[in-house]
């Protein structure tokens, strides 16, 4: 049998296994690629003056359920339960270890999830300051996420890194915005090395319940993806996304224009896990090998 790459990329200890399918420990060098696309990314958004914010990996549960993931992705899902039992509870959950039991009975929802997706948590902090300013806002965000999604593929990670950034104003602003980073993700691709094609993404962005809007999502355009060759040639991977969200988020949290309207929102996304599974497969696993201008790019 052939070793897979994610066999390759435990085996050069760049992804630590930790028994758990798709929940990988990183290695020295597989943080300083992931810092070095860090940098890019900056680089070329850093000088729009975008508000830098950097989320826990947990968000507030009432956000989380307001923003529907638990209607539409339960499956993907991962919410935080805690013990908040007496003393015969604990007792309880001592022999059931013991026993080999079910200690979890005693669990109880807290009120964080984990986060699915690193703007949900923004959108009630930009409304919670009141209608936009007339130029609108421009975020830059940072979260870990987390998706059930265990797989044997690298790149189909439960617990992996997305910085983004986030527009909120006019559909013009926000339109604009997202297509300059589309030609921006191109152009970020070449700087990598990389080959990358945009397509219009086929999932559905809002989910389950929101599978009537998929259709609809295609005509519209709402949803574009950068799409790199890791895993396989014949399915390429999703490393960044370019989201339109029409006025979704801004209908949801009350979030309006200057002038009272209910704004819109587009987001950029970038995998820093998936960006660097994408470079470890083209360039190789040897770091040092790597092209110059690669080398150069990432890191200086
Ligand atoms: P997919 O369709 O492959 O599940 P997605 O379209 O749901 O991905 P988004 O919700 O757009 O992904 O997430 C933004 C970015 O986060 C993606 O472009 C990708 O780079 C990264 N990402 C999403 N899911 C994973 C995952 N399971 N492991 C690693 N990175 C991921
Ligand atoms: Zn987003």
């Amino acid at each position: 049998m052939t070793a897979t790459f994610l066999d390759r990329l435990f085996d050069a200890g760049l992804l630590i296994d930790t028994g758990v399918d798709g929940l990988y420990a990183r290695s020295g060098t597989f943080e300083h690629i992931v810092d070095g696309i860090d940098a890019v990314v900056t680089a070329f958004g850093g000088a729009d003056g975008a508000e830098v914010v950097r989320f826990p990996p947990g968000m507030n549960r009432m956000v989380f359920e307001k923003t529907g993931y638990m209607k539409n992705f339960p499956n993907l899902a991962g919410t935080v339960h805690c013990f908040c039992g007496d003393d015969a509870a604990h007792a309880d959950i001592i022999a059931a270890l013991d026993e080999g039991g079910d200690w979890a009975a005693h669990q109880k929802l807290s009120d964080i999830a984990l986060t699915p997706a690193a703007c949900y948590p923004l959108y009630p902090l930009a409304a919670r300051r009141g209608p936009l300013p007339a130029q609108g806002r421009l975020f830059d965000i940072l979260s870990y996420c987390f998706r059930r999604e265990p797989s044997k593929e690298s790149t189909r990670q439960q617990m992996f890194r997305m910085r983004e950034f986030v527009r909120m104003g006019t559909p013009d602003e926000v339109m604009a915005f997202r297509q300059l980073w589309i030609e921006r993700g191109a152009e970020m691709v070449k700087t990598f090395g990389l080959d990358g094609a945009v397509d219009l993404a086929n999932d559905p962005f809002f989910g389950r319940a929101g599978r009537m809007l998929k259709n609809n999502q295609r005509q519209q355009n709402l949803k574009f993806e950068m799409l790199i060759p890791v895993e396989s040639v014949e399915k390429p991977t999703a490393c960044m996304s370019f989201n339109y969200h029409q006025d979704h988020f801004g209908t949801l949290w009350n979030l309006t224009t200057a002038d009272g309207a209910v704004a819109h929102t587009a987001c950029v996304g970038f995998g820093f896990e998936r960006l660097a599974l994408a470079l470890l497969k083209v360039h190789g696993l040897d770091v040092a090998a790597w092209p110059a201008g690669v080398r150069a790019a990432l890191w200086g």
